[in-house]
């Protein structure tokens, strides 16, 4: 899996991504992570990359011409020499009046549908991020996040290079930065190998639309509440059924939005239906 993250605070990606399971994934070649610094593709002797909205309001918006050069730089690392020939004479037409490099009629460039690559701008606009969210970017083989700042940035070079807007939710951030490491973290944990135990990735929340059940570990006691017995019976068949009604428990008190989606079987109704029966 190849993420490329384009961002004004490379310090704050790769700082996050070295550590703990990613950076072990790294280490394992199971993941690989570039991180682009869009300053670099500044057009301006003092390296900025932001200016003054049009039709004026607070904040700034980031230039199209960097974040063009930026995306273009990270598309190009998926191009193989053969592909590399038939983009050079491709030209996107369509577009030639909005972009703002070079000025010409014909303005060539990869741009948006790049096969086998997707580019995400991380945008509070953007369809919310979630497990089905995930598992759906899993399969693909290279990622590319495109990271915002301040107002966010020139529509024109969105429509231009971004296949997927993403959110993270309803809620508004500095940067695109923290979103795009969740991301790739979720996504990352999805990937077979990257986790020690495949195992763990596929019994979590939300696989199947329900909340985990409760996790305990030793002691058997801890300030006078025990682990409950089941768990300490050796019975797998019991321990397994424990678990199952937990698990619909916890997502009929904490996330009742889902059980319409989980899969119920003749025993899951039986005690659903016992459990609401008490809570009237
Ligand atoms: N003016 C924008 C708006 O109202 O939609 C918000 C811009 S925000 C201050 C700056 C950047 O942070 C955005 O360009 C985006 O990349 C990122 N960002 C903020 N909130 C986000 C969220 N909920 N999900 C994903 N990215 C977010």
């Amino acid at each position: 899996m190849n993420f490329v993250v384009l961002t004004l605070f490379k310090d704050m990606v790769e700082n996050i991504m070295n550590t703990s399971i990613m950076g072990r994934a790294m280490e394992k070649g199971l993941i690989n992570l570039d991180v682009i610094d869009i300053r670099e593709y500044a057009c301006n002797k003092h390296n900025r990359v932001d200016d003054y909205p049009y039709g004026g309001g607070a904040g700034m918006v980031m230039q199209a011409e960097p974040v063009f050069k930026a995306c273009e730089a990270a598309r190009t690392k998926f191009i193989s020499n053969d592909e590399q020939l038939t983009h050079d004479d491709r030209e996107k037409q369509e577009d030639t009046d909005t972009a703002s490099v070079n000025n010409d009629n014909a303005v060539r460039f990869i741009g948006k549908n790049q096969p086998g690559v997707k580019l995400i701008y991380l945008s509070p606009t953007g369809r919310t991020f979630n497990q089905e969210v995930a598992r759906e970017l899993a399969k693909e083989e290279n990622l590319i996040f495109l990271c915002g700042h301040y107002e966010g940035i020139d529509e024109r070079v969105l429509e231009m290079e971004v296949d997927d807007y993403i959110s993270l939710g309803d809620f508004v951030l500095t940067g695109g930065e923290l979103p795009a490491a969740c991301i790739m973290d979720a996504v990352s944990r999805l990937v077979p190998g990257v986790l020690n135990n495949d195992e763990s990735a596929s019994d979590e929340s939300f696989e199947g639309n329900t909340l985990e059940y409760p996790q305990y570990t030793r002691p058997e006691e801890f300030m006078g509440k025990r682990v409950p017995d089941v768990l300490l019976s050796g019975h797998h068949a019991n321990i397994a059924r424990w678990r199952r009604e937990q698990s619909l428990l916890r997502t009929m008190e904490r996330r009742p939005d889902l059980m319409s989606r989980v899969e119920l079987d003749k025993k899951d109704v039986e005690f659903v239906n016992r459990k609401n029966r008490e809570n009237k």
